[in-house]
């Protein structure tokens, strides 16, 4: 789950990460006076939208009077945001962050994230703060330092040393620095976040470090024992699709080609994914009915399928093993009626019950393309939709 950018600086503070003063606003309307409230002569107007790159696209922007701060924030409120992170079509702005500005002397970055090779969190750190740390890592790799906590021992004084020096933070400032990365550490951890970034770091001026921009990303399977970070979520910045499939329990995630597919397990979830583009096509989705799918559970996962425009075929691949094969095809079979299936719709079902699932299917009457093997399956759909 992700947050915005006020939400996450609210959390930063919490573990005592400074940061500038600002007040987030829900109408341009309501900036002026943000900006008033926190006094001074500069602000910053920033569009708060779960993607960043905000900055380059028009999104971030300084105010050097109250008539700026009213003129900005009625240009960024209700625009269509369109950054590398959000894909061509933009994302709505529909919330601001009035912000004191900054005397930045020195743009940093720093986070916190999982490292699945060495299975530690790491901890990264540059001195190219501010732009696409993506960017950075694949133009000059040397200019972003790592070190690896052990969980048992924590950030020592020496890992965040050698982030601070390592990035060349004057020694005037390397105490707050380090204390920021170790602040910075435990957040993530009590969080459960699987990404806690700060892009950038500043320092001030006067020598101070503040986090101006941040960014979350926290694992949902550990949400339930965080009520006062599910109570961030802002659903007008996530998938209607994937909102809609988790009240039904389904794992669903919105792609962009134009096969949806419908298995169990995630595991062959992702092989049927894989499959597709081996045989040229891309897939519309990642959908995991789970292990308990019921005909109830299947419509839904059908509907909420053919609800995205660009599905030109379905491809179901059940494995029948705890699930039986016949009670998925009942499922697909009352699932197609409903839904008045007008797509081509290939199953391959392999398992306990398959004759009596293959049976329904045919006995169905619906134009249903039996499979067998999963690379039979792939280039069935694949030659069907080529051809609808
Ligand atoms: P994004 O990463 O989405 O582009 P940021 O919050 O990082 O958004 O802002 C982009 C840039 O705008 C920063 O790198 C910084 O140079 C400038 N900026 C952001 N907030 C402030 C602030 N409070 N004061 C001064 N400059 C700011
Ligand atoms: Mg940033």
């Amino acid at each position: 789950m992700k947050i915005h950018e006020y939400q996450a600086k609210e959390v930063l503070r919490r573990f005592g990460v400074v940061t500038p003063r600002g007040v987030p606003c829900f109408a341009a309307e309501e900036a002026v006076a943000a900006a008033q409230s926190l006094g001074g002569s500069v602000w910053v107007v920033k569009a708060q939208i779960h993607a960043g790159g905000r900055g380059k696209g028009g999104g971030v922007k300084v105010a050097k009077s109250l008539d700026e701060v009213k003129q900005f924030a009625s240009q960024i409120m209700g625009m269509q945001l369109i950054t590398h992170q959000t894909g061509p079509e933009g994302q709505k702005v529909r919330r601001l962050l009035i912000e004191e500005g900054a005397d930045i002397r020195k743009e940093y970055y720093v986070a916190a994230l999982t490292d699945r090779a060495t299975q530690k969190v790491v901890m990264m750190a540059s001195s190219e703060g501010g732009m696409d740390i993506e960017e950075v890592a694949h133009n000059t790799p040397e200019k972003i330092i790592k070190v690896f906590i052990d969980p048992l021992v924590g950030m020592t004084d020496a890992q965040a040393k050698a982030l601070a020096v390592g990035i060349g933070v004057p020694e005037a400032s390397q105490a707050q620095a380090m204390d920021t990365f170790r602040k910075l550490y435990i957040c993530y951890m009590e969080t459960d976040a699987s990404l806690a970034e700060i892009n950038p770091l500043i320092l001030e001026g006067n020598g101070n470090i503040k986090a101006l921009d941040a960014k979350f990303n926290f694992d949902s399977n550990a949400l339930y024992r965080h009520e006062d970070i599910v109570a961030f979520r802002d659903l007008d910045e996530e998938d209607a699709a994937e909102i809609e499939a988790s009240k039904f329990d389904l794992s669903y995630v919105s792609l962009d080609g134009n096969i949806g597919c419908l298995v169990n397990g995630a595991g062959l979830a992702m092989a049927t994914m894989d499959v597709i583009k081996l045989y040229g096509a891309e897939p519309a989705n990642f959908l995991d009915v789970g292990g308990g799918a019921t005909t109830e559970k299947v419509t839904e996962a059908f509907k909420i399928m053919l609800r995205n425009p660009k599905v030109r075929g379905i491809l179901v691949n059940i494995f029948g093993g705890i699930m039986r094969c016949d009670t998925i095809a009942t499922g697909v079979v009352a699932a197609a009626r409903e839904v008045h299936l007008t797509v081509p719709l290939v199953v391959r079902m392999k398992g306990t019950n398959e004759d009596l699932g293959k049976q329904i299917l045919a006995e169905s009457g619906l134009p249903i393309i039996s499979a067998d093997s999963m690379a039979d399956a792939a280039q069935k759909i694949v030659a069907a939709v080529a051809g609808h």
